[in-house]
């Protein structure tokens, strides 16, 4: 079972990318009230004083108001420095998380900027976390720690515009800070410090969803991208028994009547005001059976959606539970669509039910990643010894 040897070489310092990143906290939310409040155990100090109770930020144009705390008022800026157990955020309209590391707060047009400097490895027990909650086996959790260090390392620079690394939305990956961080996702972390997934030398892009449904999908038939030699289509274990198939919903039937499909669509402008849908069909499928477009008749017109597309129209509008994944035979009624699928999730690069099954059969994880990461490898990133 055991056909290859983990193979570790150092990565040269400068794929090593940084050892800290700084994170954009409540990202594509409004904050324009915050309170502090340090944990228990936490040692929180803002400007260089020490922070004992709360005490709440508001921001009246470009600058910072704090009225239980005068050295914080009047700021631009105000700089934590969150260590121990971390300190609480919450705010109006706001989950309240728990974060640690440099924390800086900044006013900007009546709101405020939440950003979080961590250390990448800590980043990563946050997110490992959230995203493998549903998994129990340490061999899947540390797939699935090598895939979101690499996953992270490869999207650093999606925000350097707004003035930082990474949001903590599934727009770059989920982080909801330190309040349910899981032992075996920290231990998975720490266990495979550094080791990134890599092909040809260069790190990976590492997608993972939730359930492939039996196969995964090649990269090219669910998004607009090129081809990618190691996000191919593979079969996730035996045809009868797909290693992801113990996962909750494994089978799934939904059905989105016309008027609600109209409202997505419109939302996302494949549909026209007052366009009625007449039926809708599936215009060719990738490798793995998952429809690559949806034709809607609307309106005298056929507008092809790409399943992608389709799927994010859906769940922005009607919640991501009215169709949980991209693999589904479809039925066009004359007022509403049924479809029949299997899995969860955009069906590309790592499966985390898999991983779970694969572990579960005692795959380790460097055959867990290889298995869905076509001729990849796993590398250590070369520390600098500065
Ligand atoms: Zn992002
Ligand atoms: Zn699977």
């Amino acid at each position: 079972m055991l056909k290859t040897l983990l193979i570790i070489t150092l990565l040269p310092a400068c794929a090593a990318a940084q050892d800290r990143v700084s994170v954009g906290v409540y990202h594509g939310r409004p904050v324009t009230r915050l309170t502090l409040s340090p944990h228990a155990s936490g040692q929180v100090t803002a400007e260089r004083a020490l922070l004992k109770g709360k005490v709440t930020l508001t921001a009246a144009g470009g600058l910072v108001r704090c009225k239980d705390r005068k050295a914080l008022d009047g700021r631009k800026t105000v700089k934590l420095s969150a260590y121990g157990g971390g300190v609480w955020l919450s705010g109006p309209g706001l989950p309240r998380r728990l974060h640690k590391g440099d924390i800086t707060i900044t006013a900007r047009g009546g709101r405020l900027r939440v950003t979080a400097m961590v250390p990448i490895e800590i980043y990563l027990q946050g997110v490992v976390s959230y995203e493998a909650k549903d998994l129990s086996r340490p061999e899947a959790f540390k797939a699935q720690a090598v895939a979101a260090r690499t996953y992270a390392l490869t999207k650093v620079q999606s925000h350097v515009r707004e003035g930082f690394n990474i949001c903590d939305t599934p727009h770059c990956q989920f982080y909801a800070g330190f309040a349910e961080v899981n032992p075996v996702a920290a231990r998975a972390v720490m266990q495979t410090a550094g080791e990134m997934i890599t092909y040809k030398g260069k790190p990976i892009s590492a997608f993972y969803h939730s359930a492939c449904g039996g196969f995964t999908e090649g990269v090219s038939a669910v998004w607009p991208y090129g081809d990618l030699p190691y996000l191919k289509s593979v079969q996730d274990g035996p045809a009868a028994r797909p290693y992801c198939s113990p996962s909750t919903g494994f089978r799934w039937k939904k059905k989105i009547t016309f008027a609600d499909l109209e409202r997505a669509l419109r939302r996302d402008r494949w549909l026209k005001d007052g366009e009625k849908i007449s039926g809708v069909s599936v215009r060719g499928h990738g490798k793995s059976g998952r429809p690559l477009k949806l034709a809607v008749s609307a309106g005298g017109r056929v507008v092809e959606v790409p399943t992608s597309d389709f799927y994010h129209a859906v769940g922005r509008t009607l919640g991501w539970t009215a169709m949980p994944g991209n693999l589904f035979e479809l039925y066009s009624g004359t007022d509403h669509i049924i479809m029949e699928g299997k899995g969860a999730g955009h069906g590309v690069g790592m499966c985390q039910w898999g991983a779970e099954g694969m572990a579960a059969k005692g795959f380790k994880y460097w055959e867990i990643l290889e298995h869905y990461y076509t001729g990849t490898r796993i590398e250590k990133i070369k520390k600098d010894n500065k």
